[in-house]
């Protein structure tokens, strides 16, 4: 176990050759976590013509980057990014590697993990670590959110876990900072790959809209009904905003599920989120409440939605929205 040293972040890269914002949160998460253990945290490139990304992953906090820059690593498999990265593990073993928790990120981790023969901890809000015994404590919301659990992986290396996009904050890009690029050669062929991409088809869901909204309009079941929730498709087209809601308004068929926000949908961080007829389950509320400011309109005094509030409406939605509407529209005139 002592031969393992270093924190680790894979670096996932889109379509567009853009670094994914979650590595970018993993790498401020990491760099506390490196100072803390007075290691080096290291970033993980693969892709085909990458190079160019290196000095961001950085500028963005990173000492060293193991870049492996191939054609095979064009477009994300399964298969070839876990040789590549499970060689590089071998190679140079990390005692701590985290991922986001994208749908590749997910896949890469699980499989890396099975690969190497160590504990993986999907889905986690909160990491920290035991510094007298090394042990990365990495903690995620259980048994339905009723709990915090943490997570320890005692016996293997290295310590793997997948994080949830926008819970941690990346630093600030500095341009000063330096550190060492590592390419590493990979010795896989395309003829042994398993499987081919043939074709990628895009799939634009109002859900990236979500995650970027600035400001969002969310409703629940106190809405009522279909009928009573189409206040709020009208509130957010008013102010120019997205719309999001609870689980149970998307079980009742309100909203499609690629709006539900919380624990099991997005996670949200808009500069105002409304929270209209929505009670404050922690499974919701661990979705939106880094909020900046959030704005709850709710008929019952003691609904929980009020204690994450920065300002609380005490009265009923079907009330309380048109006159919302009203001031707004007479304010833009
Ligand atoms: P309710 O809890 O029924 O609240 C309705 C609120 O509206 C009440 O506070 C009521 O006072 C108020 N109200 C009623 N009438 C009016 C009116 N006329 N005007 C104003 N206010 C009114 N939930 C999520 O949202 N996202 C998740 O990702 C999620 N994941 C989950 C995962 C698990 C494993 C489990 C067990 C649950 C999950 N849930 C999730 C469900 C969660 O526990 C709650 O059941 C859900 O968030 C409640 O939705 P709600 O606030 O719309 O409804």
């Amino acid at each position: 176990m002592e031969d393992y040293r270093g924190v680790w972040v894979f670096i996932e890269v889109n379509d567009e050759k853009n670094i994914e914002g979650v590595s970018l949160e993993l790498l401020g998460a990491g760099r506390e976590l490196a100072d803390k253990l007075n290691v080096p945290l290291a970033g993980v490139l693969l892709g085909d013509e990458i190079s160019g990304l290196a000095n961001h992953v950085i500028y963005s906090g990173a000492d060293i980057v193991y870049m492996v820059d191939h054609p095979v690593l064009k477009q994300y498999r399964t298969e070839a990014y876990m040789k590549a990265v499970t060689l590089l593990a071998e190679k140079y073993k990390p005692e701590i590697f985290l991922y986001g928790a994208t749908p590749n990120g997910k896949d890469l981790a699980s499989a890396i993990a099975t690969d190497l023969s160590t504990g993986l901890t999907a889905d986690t809000t909160m990491l920290d670590i035991d510094l007298e015994k090394r042990l990365l404590e990495a903690s995620r919301p259980a048994f339905g959110g009723n709990i915090m659990a943490t997570i320890l992986c005692k016996k293997h290396r290295p310590q793997m876990a997948t994080v949830r996009p926008k819970v941690m904050k990346a630093l600030d890009l500095d341009y000063s900072r330096i550190g060492q690029i590592i390419e590493e050669e990979l010795i896989i062929r395309e003829e042994d790959m398993r499987t081919k991409v043939l074709e990628v088809v895009k799939d634009v869901t109002k859900r990236a809209n979500l995650s970027d909204a600035h400001v969002i309009v969310a409703g629940g079941k106190g809405l009522g009904d279909m009928h009573g929730f189409q206040l709020i498709h009208e509130l957010a087209e008013t102010i120019g905003a997205s719309v999001g809601g609870t689980r149970d308004a998307i079980e009742a068929g309100w909203l499609p599920h690629e709006l539900q926000i919380g624990q099991t949908g997005e996670t949200v961080t808009p500069k105002v989120y409304f929270a209209i007829g929505i009670s404050g389950a922690i499974q919701h509320v661990v979705g939106m409440k880094n909020s900046e400011i959030i704005i709850a309109i709710n008929k019952d005094s003691n609904a929980p939605i009020f204690d994450v509030a920065t300002y609380g409406i005490v009265g009923d939605a079907h009330e309380v929205i048109p006159k919302l509407i009203e001031q707004f529209k007479t304010m833009s005139e």
